[in-house]
């Protein structure tokens, strides 16, 4: 399956200088994304996981999906101010801004297993401050996977020692 044809590229978006990875064209061919999602969920089948984390907003997308086929629960990492109940914050740097992520404190335990689930890996800032809280709460990373992986920005070394899966890289910055 050829991914990386399905992903449009808008050049200065939303700033200038930005190549931005638009995975919404991916998402209208049903083949493809059911290639993402049946590929996670064997990847992950067998691991132990009792549940995955998806990334505000693309990463729901992704992430609500792995979980649904797994029939696994979903945690919402949500930007500020939108998750209801008590929460832990975490800020972080995007590649164009600044940022906070919650996650509601009772949504994971220690001795869960758990898959980060966003779009695109750029810097790594935004699932530094995910990985961050969820290994606050207690929980076990197991890995960390993206549709996308953009190299030039070494957004696994921010990540490290976490385990990173990607299943497309651009090589742009
Ligand atoms: P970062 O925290 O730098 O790894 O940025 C990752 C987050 O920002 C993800 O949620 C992406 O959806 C978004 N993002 C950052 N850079 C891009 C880009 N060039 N194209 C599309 N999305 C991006």
């Amino acid at each position: 399956m050829d991914l990386a044809s399905l992903i449009r590229n808008v050049p200065d978006f939303p700033i200038p200088g930005i190549q931005f990875k638009d995975i919404t064209t991916l998402l209208l061919h049903p083949a493809a994304f059911r290639f993402v999602i049946d590929g996670w969920k064997a990847r992950y089948a067998d691991k132990g996981i009792t549940a995955i984390v998806g990334a505000d907003a693309r990463g729901f997308v992704f992430g609500g999906a792995l979980a649904y086929a797994m029939g696994l629960p979903l945690v919402m990492a949500r930007k500020k101010g939108k998750l209801p109940a008590d929460t832990i914050s975490e800020e972080y740097e995007l590649e164009y801004g600044t940022a906070t992520l919650e996650i509601h404190r009772d949504a994971l335990k220690p001795g869960d297993r758990v898959v980060l689930i966003d779009d695109l890996l750029a810097t790594g800032g935004t699932m530094r401050a995910i990985s961050n809280m969820v290994e606050k709460l207690g929980a076990e990373i197991v890995e960390i996977a993206f549709v996308v992986e953009l190299p030039p920005l070494k957004g696994r070394v921010k990540l490290e020692p976490h385990a990173v899966h990607s299943l497309v890289e651009f090589m742009v910055d």
